[in-house]
C-alpha cells in the first residue's frame, strides 16, 4: 500500500492519537447522551491548552483557533448506534461505535492541534464543531427530550443549523468511516439520499360490520385506496431520483366485528433530491387526505423530518482529492458514489458548501457487530493529514474559499426548510 509522509506533528503524535482513539471508541453513547464523550473531549482540550471552547446544548462543543477570514469549519460526530453483539458494545444500552463516529472526533482533535500551530504563520480561523445525535435512533427518548425542551429537533446538526451555529464558517469539512477496505481507501463526493418519516392516521367511523356497515366509514378501505394512489403516483417517479415510499400498518382497526375506525400507517419517503423529497412528501399527504375524504373520512399526517439528501461541494472536494493523492493513487479513491445511506450533514450541505470524505482501516461494515479499527495509522493519522493539508491549502488561498462561496447556491430557502422541519405544508 502506497502512502505519503505525514505532517511532522502527526507523525510524532501517533501513539497519543491512537490512545485517544481507543478511549473514545470504548465510550459508545447514544445521541443526546454523549456526556462521557463530551467530558473526555473537554478534558483533552484543556490539557492541550485550548481556551476558546463553547458548549452547545448538553453535549455539543465548539472550539475555535485563529482569527479572521477565511473561516474553515470542521465537523465531528459523537454518538454511537445500537449494535447488540458488538464486542465493545455498552452492556446496558447495546450501543457501540459501529458507525465509527468516535474516530472522527480523534482525527479532528489531532487536526485542530496541528492547525493551531499552522495558524501561527497564517491568517484565518478554524472551528471544530462536535455535533451530537446524528443517528436516527432511540426515537422515544428523543421525542421526550424534545418535549422537555432540551433540544428542538431529533438531529444535533439540525439544531445547530437552525441556531446559526455554522454561520461563522465559510466552508465545512466532515468525514466518515467507510467500513472495511473493499478496493478503495478513500471516498470523495458521495451523494447521500434523504428521507422523511411519516405516520398517517386514517379516521373513519365505527359501526357494526354486519348489522349496519352503511352507518360506518371504513378507515381500512381509505388506506387501501391510498395504497392504490401511491402505486399510481409511482409512474411519476424519475428513475435517477431513486424515490421510495415504503411502510407498515401498525394499526389496522380495533375489532373484526366493527368497521375499522382508525388505521395507522408508518412510512418513509426517500429521494436523492432535496426539492423532490419535499414535493413527493406533499404528494403523499395529499393522496392520503383525498383518499380518506373520498370514503367519508379524514387523514392526519404527523411527520418527523429525517435527513435531507446530501450533495457535496465539488470545488471543495477538488482540494480534498488533491490531498488524498499525497497518500494514494486515483484508483484507490472512490468518486461520486450514490449511496442510499443518509446523514444530517445533508441538511447542512443545503445551506453551506460542505463535504464529507470517507476513510478506511476498519474491519466489518458500518452498523455491523464486527466493525472495529484494525489499522490505526489508516483510520486516524492519514485522514488527519488530509484534513490538515486541505485546511492549510484553503487558508493559503482565501481567494479559492471566496470562489467556492460565490459558486454555491443553497438548495432551498430557510422558510421552505423551516416548513419542512415543522411538518407544515
Ligand atoms: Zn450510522
Ligand atoms: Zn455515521
Amino acid at each position: 500500500m502506497e502512502t505519503g509522509t505525514l505532517h511532522p506533528m502527526i507523525e510524532a503524535d501517533q501513539q497519543e492519537l491512537y490512545a485517544l482513539g481507543r478511549k473514545m471508541f470504548a465510550i459508545p453513547e447514544l445521541g443526546y447522551k454523549e456526556y462521557r464523550t463530551r467530558d473526555l473531549i473537554l478534558a483533552w482540550l484543556r490539557e492541550h491548552g485550548f481556551d476558546r471552547i463553547e458548549r452547545y446544548g448538553e453535549t455539543g462543543i465548539i472550539v475555535t483557533v485563529g482569527s479572521g477570514r477565511p473561516s474553515i469549519g470542521l465537523i465531528a460526530e459523537m454518538d454511537a448506534i445500537p449494535t447488540p453483539g458488538h464486542p465493545q458494545a455498552d452492556p446496558e444500552t447495546g450501543a457501540a461505535h459501529s458507525c465509527g463516529h468516535s474516530t472522527q472526533g480523534a482525527i479532528m482533535l489531532e487536526s485542530l492541534k496541528v492547525l493551531r500551530e499552522e495558524l501561527k504563520q497564517r491568517t484565518g480561523t478554524v472551528k471544530l464543531y462536535f455535533t451530537p445525535a446524528e443517528e436516527f435512533t432511540d426515537i422515544a427518548f428523543r421525542r421526550e427530550y424534545i418535549r422537555a425542551g432540551r433540544a428542538k429537533y431529533f438531529s444535533g446538526k439540525i439544531n445547530m443549523l437552525m441556531d446559526g451555529i455554522f454561520d461563522d464558517s465559510d466552508v465545512l469539512i466532515h468525514l466518515h468511516a467507510m467500513g472495511r477496505y473493499e478496493g478503495h481507501r478513500f471516498s470523495v463526493g458521495s451523494t447521500l439520499a434523504g428521507f422523511v418519516y411519516k405516520e398517517i392516521t386514517f379516521h373513519g367511523t365505527a359501526s357494526h360490520a354486519a348489522v349496519n356497515p352503511d352507518k360506518g366509514a371504513n378507515a381500512l378501505n381509505m388506506f387501501a385506496l391510498f395504497q392504490a394512489a401511491v402505486g399510481m403516483l409511482r409512474e411519476t417517479f424519475v428513475d435517477e431520483d431513486k424515490n421510495r415510499v415504503h411502510g407498515i400498518i401498525v394499526k389496522g382497526g380495533s375489532t373484526v366485528n366493527s368497521i375499522p375506525d382508525e388505521v395507522v400507517y408508518e412510512c418513509y419517503v426517500r429521494s436523492f433530491r432535496p426539492d423532490n423529497l419535499l414535493t413527493l412528501s406533499a404528494k403523499i399527504d395529499q393522496a392520503a387526505e383525498h383518499c380518506a375524504a373520498a370514503l367519508g373520512g379524514t387523514a392526519t399526517v404527523s411527520e418527523l423530518p429525517g435527513d435531507l439528501p446530501f450533495y457535496q461541494n465539488e470545488d471543495l472536494n477538488k482540494v480534498i482529492y488533491r490531498n488524498m493523492l499525497r497518500h494514494t493513487v486515483p484508483q484507490e479513491i472512490l468518486t461520486d458514489e450514490r449511496s442510499v445511506a443518509a446523514g444530517d450533514i445533508g441538511d447542512v450541505g443545503c445551506f453551506f458548501p460542505a463535504v464529507q470524505f470517507g476513510y478506511t482501516g476498519f474491519e466489518g461494515y458500518c452498523h455491523g457487530r464486527s466493525m472495529c479499527v484494525i489499522d490505526e495509522r489508516e483510520v486516524y493519522a492519514v485522514p488527519a493529514d488530509i484534513v490538515v493539508g486541505t485546511v492549510t491549502e484553503l487558508l493559503d488561498h482565501p481567494e479559492e474559499v471566496e470562489a467556492i462561496k460565490a459558486n454555491f447556491t443553497p438548495a432551498m430557502s430557510r422558510e421552505a426548510y423551516l416548513r419542512h422541519l415543522e411538518g407544515t405544508k
